[in-house]
């Protein structure tokens, strides 16, 4: 079987964290900050950190608008905190000027928990991986606020908000997977990227 080659967008947040996973899982790890290292790359990761600085980075770095032909054109991608509110269609709460990708038909709203309760961890149901719930890390966490027609949602916490959904080759949740032991999501996209790379959809 090939061997895939996933990147993580290193232009800040926690790459180091999703790449150390992707190593666990004998996959390929490639940090893209530039162009030219979108075509080497089967599948990318958009870490948490910041949203309005990634954004802010991904122009200056040249990368938004290759990334967004990339991923138009198909390559697999998963989001997690601030790397689904760069995939969101609308960002509701964002900074001045922030601009998302608009890869996903969800609005989600930045920092949704509030400073109050700003971090929290709670097992999560999440179907599509089956038992048992996932131990799940929400850090300044966004919350989709608005899911479109061809959107599905994979998690929701108890109150009924969504964190986690998927709609053709893109992926993305509100936690952050790569801070605990427990991988299945990031097995999920891997799968989802050798599937895309085998000529199915993601
Ligand atoms: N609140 C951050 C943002 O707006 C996201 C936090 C995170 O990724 N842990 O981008």
């Amino acid at each position: 079987m090939k061997s895939l080659t996933i990147g993580v967008l290193a232009l800040q947040g926690d790459v180091r964290e999703h790449a150390a996973v992707l190593d666990e899982l004998g996959v390929g790890v490639v940090r893209v900050r530039r162009a030219e290292e979108l075509g080497t790359i089967d599948g990318l990761i958009i870490p948490g950190g910041e949203s309005s600085v990634m954004d802010k980075l991904s122009r200056s770095f040249g990368v938004r608008e290759p990334l967004l032909a990339a991923i138009a054109d198909g390559l697999p991608v998963y989001g997690t905190c601030a790397g689904m509110i760069m995939l969101s269609h609308e960002i509701l709460d964002g900074i001045n000027g922030q601009q998302s990708l608009d890869a996903l038909d969800v609005d989600v709203r930045r920092n949704a928990f509030g400073s109050q309760v700003d971090s929290f961890e709670t097992e999560l149901d999440v179907p599509v991986l089956g038992d048992p719930p996932l131990h799940a890390v929400f850090i300044r966490a966004p919350v989709v606020e608005r899911l479109g027609d061809g959107v599905t949602a994979l998690a929701t916490l108890d109150d009924g908000r969504i964190v986690a959904v998927e709609q053709g080759n893109v992926l993305a949740t509100s936690f952050h997977p790569e801070m605990t032991g427990d991988h299945r999501f990031h097995e999920y996209f891997v799968e989802r990227v050798r599937r895309a790379v085998a000529g199915g959809v993601a």
